[in-house]
Formats: C-alpha cells, structure tokens, sequence
C-alpha cells in the first residue's frame, strides 16, 4: 500500500517533468496467465514491473495506469510497450519505429544509432557486424528503460 502511495504520490508530482522516468524503470513486461491485478484495481494479462531506482520498490501495473500516468507525456504507448517488451525478451530482435524514435528524443541513442536502427529494422539477415550493434545498442537500452 505505501508503495502505491509511494507512486501515486511520484507520479503526481513528477508527471509533468521528465523526472518520472529517471526514477522509475520499467523493469519487467510479461503476460500472465492467471488474471492479475494493477493497483488502480484493474484486471490486467500484461504486467508490468516498475521499478524505482532510489529505493528498488517494485510496482504491478498495466497498460491502464501506465497510459493514464505521466508515462504517457513522454510518449509512452501500447506501440513502445510492444517495441520494449520485444527486446528484453531477446535482444537480438529489432527495436520498432516507436521506441526508436522514443530512445533518440531522450537522447539514449545518437543520431548514427538512430540511423542505423531505423535502416536495419526491417532487414531479416543483418550482417555479424550488424547484430553486434543492434545487440549492443539493445542492451544499453534495456539498461535504462
Ligand atoms: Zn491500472
């Protein structure tokens, strides 16, 4: 409960400010296969774990709240959820239009990552060469997000 508190209260405050999403991580994306619930009460299927990196208490929510708090004013949508979920479950997949697009506003890639993320995202055979930087690149992200 004093999490919820917790994040309500960050989410409040912090909503309108980029400092939302330094202090909260979206740690974890899974679908569940027993009905879970978000804390605004919510039956979800996809949770996701939100982290705070202060203090490591962790958060259930879904798409409901993650949409209707703050995440949303810095672009947060279904698509980026899609395009994040895809990578922290293997790494070697391409980021989608949305996330790349989020991670080059945020400045978490260049304008040669941005590049090359955007001209590699459709190829079906990447070089070795290729995969290492997207793999790389990747995992950076995860790191942050
Ligand atoms: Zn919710």
């Amino acid at each position: 409960m004093e999490y919820i508190n917790e994040f309500y209260g960050t989410i409040k405050y912090n909503s309108e400010t980029e400092e939302f999403m330094d202090e909260w991580k979206l740690d974890e994306i899974y679908e569940s296969d027993e009905p879970d619930h978000c804390i605004c009460g919510h039956e979800i299927r996809e949770v996701c774990i939100v982290k705070n990196k202060l203090n490591n208490n962790t958060l259930k929510i879904g798409n409901c709240c993650i949409k209707k708090f703050g995440f949303m004013v810095d672009g947060w949508s279904q698509s980026l959820l899609s395009g994040l979920k895809r990578i922290k479950k293997d790494s070697l997949k391409a980021m989608n239009k949305s996330l790349i697009e989020f991670c080059h506003k945020k400045k978490f890639i260049n304008d040669w990552e941005y590049k090359f993320l955007t001209d590699t995202k459709r190829k079906r055979k990447l070089t070795p060469k290729q995969m290492n930087v997207r793999l790389k690149i990747n995992n950076r992200i995860v790191g942050i997000i």
